[in-house]
């Protein structure tokens, strides 16, 4: 099948490259030509595990095409994938400009059926919206009755793992509408997705309406649970409960799971706070409060303080003189993606206050100079204060503590004695608790994780926070 895919991003990509894999020839256009021209070139703008090999083959087989030709895009797919950016607007409601500039330029340039297929998270009305734009751009050149169905097709691939999700999907949404080009929608639909449903099926087919309410009410079920078990870390520091084990012990209940339960520095990423904050529009827009969801979101946005806050705790308010190493830089593993991640939130806390910082992430650090520029416009001889190193050991030299922000997976079991010799005194705030309490507390290690201070060795007094000059470990160990 021709299928063109619109926005070349973590979505689009993604999309293109694995329908590609399956034998459909693909048109991958996108606005950005230095996107295009890096992809035409054999370099992926982005990381994503086994996405670099799959592009590479299926461009050498010439099933996948990158380019800016508008005309030459929607003339190749019968299938017209909108994945674009929806980022939120100043209220928060996601800004549907490149949805529906998309949108009209298919109405500009087609001239037979096609199946136009928003892949992009949008609020509930966007089907409704594509349509009239599609349609007015049909009107101008007089093509009234060119027909064509918009279609609503979420996404729920997760960055970090988004080829295996979308070569195995565990639910594929279509939201067609009722009436004949609907249907005619829906068979296509189907051809596209059958390679995926061969095993059995677990394609959902629904009102476009509640297709588009699927999609933000998973973001925003996942990130309750987020928000939910970092109040309840927080608690658990304050009444001196492991909030590992109330994890655990809550999550071996089957109507609760394990998944999505870990309490850390808050959620980030390019999906679940605009998700969140754009379905609570969605819900004024409508004159109905979502309560819970605006708790989430407040939740979150203290949590990305938190580790800044126990820093401070330890340390005082003034940071100036001190060093901190910093383990991950993208908002999750596996990814380099930086969009609304927890560390920037911690860099600016640090940086601020006078402190210096070493940072180290396997992936990010390009993409990490580049949005820290952007985030210090305001302020740029901050960014003199911080450096970047190649090894995570490497990031320990002078500094006063060890911070982990993003949980990669080359972080879960490091030399901790090499860390303790590392540093100027053995003090690690983790903000993924990826250590055993019990273990840093048999290295010598001072542990302050998030919501486990009954297993934590008991802090010693703050003056211990001073820098020991000219002696490694002395007073520590
Ligand atoms: P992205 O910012 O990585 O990519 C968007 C791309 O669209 C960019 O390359 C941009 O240049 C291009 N673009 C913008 N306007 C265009 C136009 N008019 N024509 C052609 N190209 C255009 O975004 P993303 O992370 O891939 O997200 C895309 C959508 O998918 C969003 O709505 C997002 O919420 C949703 N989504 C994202 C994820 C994720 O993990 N990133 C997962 C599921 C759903």
């Amino acid at each position: 099948m021709n299928i063109t895919i619109i926005g070349s991003g973590y979505v689009g990509l993604v999309t293109g490259a694995c329908l590609a894999e399956l034998g459909n020839t693909v048109f991958c256009l996108d606005v950005d030509a230095r996107k295009v021209a890096m992809l035409n070139g054999g370099e992926v703008p982005i990381y994503e595990p086994g996405l670099k090999d799959i592009i590479e083959r299926n461009r050498a087989a010439g099933r996948l095409l990158f380019s800016t030709d508008v005309k030459a895009g929607v003339a190749h797919g019968d299938i017209q994938f909108i994945a674009v950016g929806t980022p939120p607007d100043e209220d928060g409601s996601a800004d549907l400009s490149h949805v529906l500039a998309a949108a009209r330029n298919i109405g500009r340039h087609m001239d037979r059926f096609k199946v136009i297929v928003n892949k992009s998270t949008v609020p509930v009305g966007t089907v409704q919206r594509v349509r009239q734009a599609v349609a007015e751009e049909l009107a101008q050149r007089d093509l009234p009755r060119l027909e064509f169905a918009v279609v609503s097709n979420p996404e729920f691939l997760k960055e970090g793992s988004a080829v295996e999700d979308f070569m195995h999907p565990d639910r594929i949404v279509i939201g067609v509408e009722d009436n004949a080009t609907g249907t005619r929608a829906q068979s296509l639909m189907r051809a596209v997705y059958a390679p995926f449903t061969r095993n059995h099926e677990r394609t959902f087919y629904m009102d476009v309406i509640s297709a588009e309410l699927t999609k933000y009410a998973a973001n925003a079920m996942l990130a309750t649970r987020i928000s939910f078990m970092n109040e309840l870390a927080n608690l658990a520091d304050k009444v001196g409960a492991d909030i590992e084990l109330v994890r655990q012990g809550i999550g071996s209940d089957p109507r609760i799971g394990y998944s999505f339960l870990y309490a850390g520095t808050g959620y980030g990423g390019s999906c679940f706070p605009k998700d969140v904050q754009a379905l609570s529009r969605v819900a004024a827009r409508f004159g109905h409060t979502l309560n819970v969801l605006d708790a989430v979101d407040a939740v979150n946005d203290s949590q990305k303080r938190v580790l800044a806050e126990k820093i401070v705790d330890c340390f005082g308010d003034d940071l100036s003189g001190r060093t901190f190493a910093l383990w991950g830089l993208a908002f999750k593993p596996n990814t380099d993606d930086m969009r609304e991640a927890p560390s920037r939130v911690l860099i600016r806390e640090l940086l601020t206050r006078g402190a210096r910082i070493r940072a180290h992430d396997p992936v990010a650090m390009p993409e990490a100079q580049h949005v820290l520029a952007r985030d210090f416009a305001d302020a740029p001889r901050l960014l003199e204060h911080i450096s970047y190193v190649g090894r995570s050991m490497d990031a320990l030299t002078d500094a006063d503590a060890l911070v982990i922000v993003t949980e990669w997976k080359a972080f879960r079991s490091p030399d901790f004695a090499a860390i303790k010799a590392g540093l100027r005194q053995p003090l690690i705030f983790d903000g993924r608790n990826l250590y055993d309490p019990a273990q840093m507390r048999e290295a010598g290690i001072d542990y302050r994780a998030i919501g486990r201070s009954s297993r934590m060795p008991s802090p010693p007094p703050l003056p211990s926070c001073e820098p020991i000059a000219g002696a490694h470990n002395a007073a520590w160990s």
